[in-house]
Protein backbone atom coordinates (compact mmCIF):
# COMPACT_ATOMS: atom_id res chain seq x y z
CA UNK A 1 0.00 0.00 0.00
CA UNK A 2 2.94 2.57 0.28
CA UNK A 3 3.51 2.31 -3.13
CA UNK A 4 -0.24 3.70 -3.64
CA UNK A 5 -0.12 5.99 -0.96
CA UNK A 6 3.11 7.87 -1.97
CA UNK A 7 1.42 7.59 -5.89
CA UNK A 8 -1.97 9.51 -4.44
CA UNK A 9 -0.22 11.72 -1.65
CA UNK A 10 -0.19 14.62 -4.12
CA UNK A 11 -2.95 14.01 -6.30
CA UNK A 12 -5.83 16.39 -6.35
CA UNK A 13 -8.71 14.45 -7.52
CA UNK A 14 -10.23 15.56 -10.76
CA UNK A 15 -12.48 13.60 -12.95
CA UNK A 16 -11.61 13.00 -16.43
CA UNK A 17 -13.41 16.25 -17.61
CA UNK A 18 -11.70 18.69 -14.90
CA UNK A 19 -14.04 18.60 -12.05
CA UNK A 20 -12.69 18.88 -8.57
CA UNK A 21 -13.50 16.49 -6.16
CA UNK A 22 -13.02 16.83 -2.30
CA UNK A 23 -12.12 14.06 -0.82
CA UNK A 24 -11.85 14.38 3.09
CA UNK A 25 -11.15 11.87 6.05
CA UNK A 26 -13.61 10.53 8.75
CA UNK A 27 -11.59 10.12 12.14
CA UNK A 28 -12.35 9.39 15.56
CA UNK A 29 -9.46 9.61 17.49
CA UNK A 30 -6.30 12.83 17.50
CA UNK A 31 -4.28 9.71 16.36
CA UNK A 32 -5.86 9.09 12.93
CA UNK A 33 -5.02 12.50 11.37
CA UNK A 34 -1.87 11.00 10.08
CA UNK A 35 -4.02 8.42 7.98
CA UNK A 36 -5.87 11.54 6.56
CA UNK A 37 -2.41 13.58 5.46
CA UNK A 38 -0.80 10.38 4.16
CA UNK A 39 -3.05 10.03 1.69
CA UNK A 40 -3.12 13.68 0.90
CA UNK A 41 -6.85 14.24 1.82
CA UNK A 42 -8.54 17.54 1.25
CA UNK A 43 -9.28 18.22 5.42
CA UNK A 44 -11.12 16.08 7.86
CA UNK A 45 -14.67 16.17 6.95
CA UNK A 46 -15.97 14.46 10.28
CA UNK A 47 -14.42 14.13 13.34
CA UNK A 48 -16.47 12.18 15.44
CA UNK A 49 -15.76 14.03 18.86
CA UNK A 50 -17.34 11.46 21.46
CA UNK A 51 -15.12 8.91 21.34
CA UNK A 52 -13.42 11.21 24.09
CA UNK A 53 -16.35 10.93 25.79
CA UNK A 54 -16.42 7.27 25.97
CA UNK A 55 -12.47 6.88 26.89
CA UNK A 56 -12.04 7.90 31.21
CA UNK A 57 -14.72 7.67 33.69
CA UNK A 58 -15.34 11.30 34.03
CA UNK A 59 -16.57 13.59 31.03
CA UNK A 60 -13.84 15.44 29.75
CA UNK A 61 -12.49 18.66 30.47
CA UNK A 62 -11.88 21.78 28.63
CA UNK A 63 -8.50 21.30 28.02
CA UNK A 64 -8.74 17.41 27.47
CA UNK A 65 -10.81 18.73 24.75
CA UNK A 66 -8.87 21.50 23.73
CA UNK A 67 -6.16 19.17 23.11
CA UNK A 68 -7.02 16.79 21.11
CA UNK A 69 -8.63 19.41 19.12
CA UNK A 70 -5.39 21.45 18.31
CA UNK A 71 -3.49 18.39 17.65
CA UNK A 72 -5.65 17.25 14.31
CA UNK A 73 -6.20 21.14 13.04
CA UNK A 74 -2.39 21.65 13.42
CA UNK A 75 -1.79 18.25 11.83
CA UNK A 76 -4.05 19.70 8.90
CA UNK A 77 -2.23 22.77 8.41
CA UNK A 78 -4.41 25.24 7.09
CA UNK A 79 -6.93 22.33 5.63
CA UNK A 80 -10.27 22.10 6.97
CA UNK A 81 -11.45 20.13 9.74
CA UNK A 82 -15.13 19.94 10.93
CA UNK A 83 -15.51 18.90 14.50
CA UNK A 84 -18.78 17.25 15.21
CA UNK A 85 -20.37 18.02 18.58
CA UNK A 86 -21.27 15.10 20.67
CA UNK A 87 -22.81 12.22 19.05
CA UNK A 88 -23.63 10.08 22.45
CA UNK A 89 -26.66 8.06 23.22
CA UNK A 90 -28.10 5.28 20.95
CA UNK A 91 -24.70 2.51 19.88
CA UNK A 92 -22.37 4.85 22.07
CA UNK A 93 -23.30 5.61 25.88
CA UNK A 94 -20.61 6.59 28.65
CA UNK A 95 -20.66 5.64 31.89
CA UNK A 96 -20.61 9.03 33.34
CA UNK A 97 -23.54 9.56 31.07
CA UNK A 98 -25.53 6.05 32.56
CA UNK A 99 -25.03 7.69 35.74
CA UNK A 100 -26.03 11.02 35.25
CA UNK A 101 -29.21 10.55 33.22
CA UNK A 102 -31.86 8.05 34.14
CA UNK A 103 -33.54 7.62 30.75
CA UNK A 104 -33.35 5.89 27.29
CA UNK A 105 -30.22 6.64 26.55
CA UNK A 106 -29.54 3.94 24.26
CA UNK A 107 -32.40 4.20 21.94
CA UNK A 108 -31.95 5.61 18.37
CA UNK A 109 -35.28 7.35 19.14
CA UNK A 110 -34.29 8.53 22.62
CA UNK A 111 -32.27 11.41 24.26
CA UNK A 112 -29.23 11.33 21.79
CA UNK A 113 -26.65 13.49 20.28
CA UNK A 114 -27.82 17.01 20.01
CA UNK A 115 -30.47 16.45 22.16
CA UNK A 116 -28.61 15.51 24.92
CA UNK A 117 -26.37 18.76 24.56
CA UNK A 118 -28.96 20.97 24.61
CA UNK A 119 -30.23 19.12 28.12
CA UNK A 120 -26.67 19.44 29.28
CA UNK A 121 -25.49 22.83 28.61
CA UNK A 122 -22.74 23.19 31.00
CA UNK A 123 -21.42 19.99 29.26
CA UNK A 124 -22.08 21.65 25.76
CA UNK A 125 -20.56 24.89 26.20
CA UNK A 126 -17.27 23.04 27.63
CA UNK A 127 -16.97 21.63 24.23
CA UNK A 128 -17.93 24.08 22.26
CA UNK A 129 -15.05 26.63 24.33
CA UNK A 130 -12.47 24.21 23.25
CA UNK A 131 -13.86 24.38 19.62
CA UNK A 132 -13.35 27.58 19.50
CA UNK A 133 -10.34 27.62 20.83
CA UNK A 134 -8.58 25.74 18.45
CA UNK A 135 -10.34 27.56 16.36
CA UNK A 136 -7.88 30.36 16.54
CA UNK A 137 -5.59 27.96 14.69
CA UNK A 138 -6.41 26.49 11.39
CA UNK A 139 -9.84 26.13 9.36
CA UNK A 140 -11.73 25.07 12.03
CA UNK A 141 -15.70 24.49 11.27
CA UNK A 142 -18.05 23.24 13.69
CA UNK A 143 -20.74 20.81 12.88
CA UNK A 144 -24.21 19.76 15.07
CA UNK A 145 -25.36 16.01 14.82
CA UNK A 146 -28.74 14.81 14.14
CA UNK A 147 -30.35 18.04 13.77
CA UNK A 148 -34.09 17.31 13.73
CA UNK A 149 -35.99 21.12 13.84
CA UNK A 150 -35.21 24.52 13.20
CA UNK A 151 -35.64 25.13 17.45
CA UNK A 152 -32.82 22.61 17.73
CA UNK A 153 -30.89 24.18 15.07
CA UNK A 154 -31.49 27.79 16.71
CA UNK A 155 -30.71 26.82 20.02
CA UNK A 156 -27.82 25.31 18.96
CA UNK A 157 -26.67 27.93 17.63
CA UNK A 158 -27.67 30.12 20.62
CA UNK A 159 -25.78 28.59 22.77
CA UNK A 160 -22.50 29.29 20.48
CA UNK A 161 -22.91 32.26 20.43
CA UNK A 162 -22.81 32.88 24.02
CA UNK A 163 -20.06 30.93 24.58
CA UNK A 164 -18.57 33.22 21.42
CA UNK A 165 -19.53 36.05 24.07
CA UNK A 166 -18.10 34.58 27.22
CA UNK A 167 -14.63 34.28 25.54
CA UNK A 168 -14.38 37.67 24.11
CA UNK A 169 -15.06 38.79 27.67
CA UNK A 170 -11.86 36.62 28.76
CA UNK A 171 -9.54 38.40 26.12
CA UNK A 172 -9.53 34.74 24.39
CA UNK A 173 -8.91 33.88 20.66
CA UNK A 174 -11.35 32.25 18.07
CA UNK A 175 -12.90 32.46 14.93
CA UNK A 176 -15.33 34.83 14.53
CA UNK A 177 -16.96 33.24 11.32
CA UNK A 178 -16.38 29.57 12.17
CA UNK A 179 -18.67 28.11 9.40
CA UNK A 180 -21.40 26.49 11.28
CA UNK A 181 -23.02 23.02 9.69
CA UNK A 182 -25.62 20.22 10.62
CA UNK A 183 -25.87 17.07 9.50
CA UNK A 184 -28.85 15.87 7.82
CA UNK A 185 -29.33 11.96 8.83
CA UNK A 186 -33.12 12.41 10.31
CA UNK A 187 -35.45 12.84 7.19
CA UNK A 188 -37.43 15.70 8.92
CA UNK A 189 -34.44 17.51 8.15
CA UNK A 190 -33.66 15.82 4.77
CA UNK A 191 -37.17 17.44 4.24
CA UNK A 192 -36.96 21.01 4.81
CA UNK A 193 -33.42 21.54 3.48
CA UNK A 194 -34.60 24.48 2.13
CA UNK A 195 -35.45 26.20 5.66
CA UNK A 196 -32.47 25.00 6.89
CA UNK A 197 -30.13 26.35 4.30
CA UNK A 198 -31.18 29.55 5.40
CA UNK A 199 -29.47 28.75 8.43
CA UNK A 200 -26.38 26.96 7.94
CA UNK A 201 -23.26 27.47 5.93
CA UNK A 202 -22.79 24.00 5.12
CA UNK A 203 -25.01 20.45 5.21
CA UNK A 204 -23.31 16.99 5.84
CA UNK A 205 -25.55 14.52 4.84
CA UNK A 206 -24.71 11.30 7.42
CA UNK A 207 -26.35 8.75 5.24
CA UNK A 208 -25.65 5.66 7.86
CA UNK A 209 -28.70 7.30 10.49
CA UNK A 210 -30.67 8.48 7.44
CA UNK A 211 -30.96 5.13 6.14
CA UNK A 212 -31.90 4.04 9.41
CA UNK A 213 -34.24 6.60 10.17
CA UNK A 214 -35.69 6.14 6.72
CA UNK A 215 -36.80 2.44 6.44
CA UNK A 216 -36.76 2.09 10.18
CA UNK A 217 -34.10 -0.32 10.25
CA UNK A 218 -31.76 -0.57 13.01
CA UNK A 219 -28.25 -0.18 11.45
CA UNK A 220 -26.53 -2.58 13.52
CA UNK A 221 -29.17 -5.33 12.76
CA UNK A 222 -27.48 -8.00 10.74
CA UNK A 223 -30.88 -9.36 9.93
CA UNK A 224 -31.65 -6.30 8.23
CA UNK A 225 -29.36 -6.10 5.77
CA UNK A 226 -31.28 -6.39 3.05
CA UNK A 227 -33.83 -3.84 4.56
CA UNK A 228 -31.05 -0.93 5.32
CA UNK A 229 -29.83 -0.03 1.56
CA UNK A 230 -28.33 3.50 0.95
CA UNK A 231 -29.22 2.14 -2.95
CA UNK A 232 -32.87 2.44 -1.71
CA UNK A 233 -34.99 4.60 -3.84
CA UNK A 234 -36.46 6.40 -0.69
CA UNK A 235 -32.61 7.56 0.29
CA UNK A 236 -31.67 8.16 -3.86
CA UNK A 237 -34.51 10.41 -3.30
CA UNK A 238 -33.98 12.29 -0.26
CA UNK A 239 -29.97 13.01 -0.97
CA UNK A 240 -31.35 14.62 -4.29
CA UNK A 241 -33.49 16.57 -2.79
CA UNK A 242 -31.15 17.97 -0.39
CA UNK A 243 -28.63 18.50 -3.09
CA UNK A 244 -31.12 20.61 -5.21
CA UNK A 245 -32.18 22.85 -1.83
CA UNK A 246 -28.71 23.40 -0.81
CA UNK A 247 -27.78 24.63 -4.26
CA UNK A 248 -30.69 26.65 -4.20
CA UNK A 249 -29.34 28.86 -1.37
CA UNK A 250 -25.45 28.37 -2.45
CA UNK A 251 -24.81 25.59 0.71
CA UNK A 252 -22.17 23.49 0.56
CA UNK A 253 -23.22 19.71 0.87
CA UNK A 254 -20.54 16.47 2.02
CA UNK A 255 -21.36 13.07 1.95
CA UNK A 256 -19.72 11.59 5.57
CA UNK A 257 -22.21 8.30 6.10
CA UNK A 258 -20.12 5.39 5.01
CA UNK A 259 -22.21 5.48 1.57
CA UNK A 260 -19.61 7.47 0.64
CA UNK A 261 -16.58 5.22 0.76
CA UNK A 262 -18.27 2.68 -1.38
CA UNK A 263 -16.82 3.33 -4.47
CA UNK A 264 -19.58 1.83 -6.50
CA UNK A 265 -22.08 4.90 -4.94
CA UNK A 266 -19.20 7.39 -6.35
CA UNK A 267 -20.50 8.18 -10.14
CA UNK A 268 -24.17 7.94 -8.27
CA UNK A 269 -22.79 10.94 -6.19
CA UNK A 270 -21.21 12.83 -8.58
CA UNK A 271 -24.08 12.25 -10.83
CA UNK A 272 -26.30 13.43 -7.74
CA UNK A 273 -24.60 16.44 -8.12
CA UNK A 274 -22.39 15.95 -4.93
CA UNK A 275 -18.72 17.60 -5.31
CA UNK A 276 -17.11 16.72 -1.64
CA UNK A 277 -17.21 13.59 0.58
CA UNK A 278 -15.79 12.10 3.58
CA UNK A 279 -15.21 8.54 3.53
CA UNK A 280 -13.04 5.90 5.85
CA UNK A 281 -9.31 7.57 5.09
CA UNK A 282 -7.52 4.18 3.64
CA UNK A 283 -10.32 4.55 0.62
CA UNK A 284 -9.24 8.09 0.07
CA UNK A 285 -6.29 6.60 -2.66
CA UNK A 286 -8.94 4.11 -4.25
CA UNK A 287 -11.51 7.27 -4.47
CA UNK A 288 -8.94 9.40 -6.29
CA UNK A 289 -8.01 7.01 -8.68
CA UNK A 290 -11.83 5.92 -9.54
CA UNK A 291 -12.78 9.95 -9.68
CA UNK A 292 -9.74 10.04 -12.20
CA UNK A 293 -11.40 8.06 -14.69
CA UNK A 294 -15.20 9.06 -14.38
CA UNK A 295 -16.65 12.06 -16.08
CA UNK A 296 -19.42 14.07 -14.68
CA UNK A 297 -21.64 13.51 -17.69
CA UNK A 298 -21.36 10.06 -17.63
CA UNK A 299 -22.45 10.26 -13.79
CA UNK A 300 -25.34 12.19 -14.81
CA UNK A 301 -26.68 9.28 -16.64
CA UNK A 302 -26.18 6.49 -14.05
CA UNK A 303 -28.20 8.84 -11.24
CA UNK A 304 -30.79 8.84 -13.66
CA UNK A 305 -30.60 5.86 -14.76
CA UNK A 306 -30.36 4.21 -10.60
CA UNK A 307 -33.20 6.51 -10.10
CA UNK A 308 -35.42 5.17 -12.50
CA UNK A 309 -34.84 1.64 -11.12
CA UNK A 310 -37.53 0.45 -8.29
CA UNK A 311 -36.20 -1.88 -5.69
CA UNK A 312 -32.68 -0.71 -3.79
CA UNK A 313 -31.71 -4.41 -4.83
CA UNK A 314 -31.17 -3.80 -8.40
CA UNK A 315 -29.31 0.28 -8.00
CA UNK A 316 -27.25 -1.97 -6.03
CA UNK A 317 -26.22 -4.26 -8.79
CA UNK A 318 -26.41 -1.93 -11.24
CA UNK A 319 -24.15 0.35 -9.42
CA UNK A 320 -21.94 -2.08 -9.07
CA UNK A 321 -21.58 -3.29 -12.76
CA UNK A 322 -21.06 0.43 -14.00
CA UNK A 323 -18.26 0.74 -11.52
CA UNK A 324 -16.82 -2.89 -12.85
CA UNK A 325 -16.85 -1.20 -16.25
CA UNK A 326 -14.38 1.72 -15.68
CA UNK A 327 -11.65 -0.93 -14.67
C1 LIG B 1 -23.99 9.02 9.77
O1 LIG B 1 -24.97 8.89 10.50
O2 LIG B 1 -24.00 8.77 8.55
C2 LIG B 1 -22.72 9.53 10.30
C3 LIG B 1 -21.73 9.85 9.50
O3 LIG B 1 -22.58 9.64 11.65
P1 LIG B 1 -22.40 8.40 12.64
O4 LIG B 1 -22.06 7.20 11.79
O5 LIG B 1 -21.32 8.81 13.57
O6 LIG B 1 -23.74 8.31 13.28
MG1 LIG C 1 -25.11 9.75 12.47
Amino acid sequence: ESIRLQTYRDVQPRTRDGERIFIMGNIEFPEEVGHCTDRGSDGVGLYRTEFLYLQGDAEPTEEEHYDAYCKVVTAMAGRPVVIRTMDLGADKVSDSMRRGIAGHLDSALGLRSIRLSLQNLPSFKTQLRAVLRASAFGDVRVMFPLVSTLLELRQAKMVLADVMEDLDEEGIEFRRDIPIGMMVEVPSAALRADDFAREVDFFSIGTNDLIQYTLAADRADPDLANLYSAGDPSVLRLIRWVVEAAARHDVPVTICGQMSSDPKFLPLLLGLGIRQISVTPHVIPELKDLAGRLEVAGCEGVAAHAEGLELARDVENYLRDEVERTR
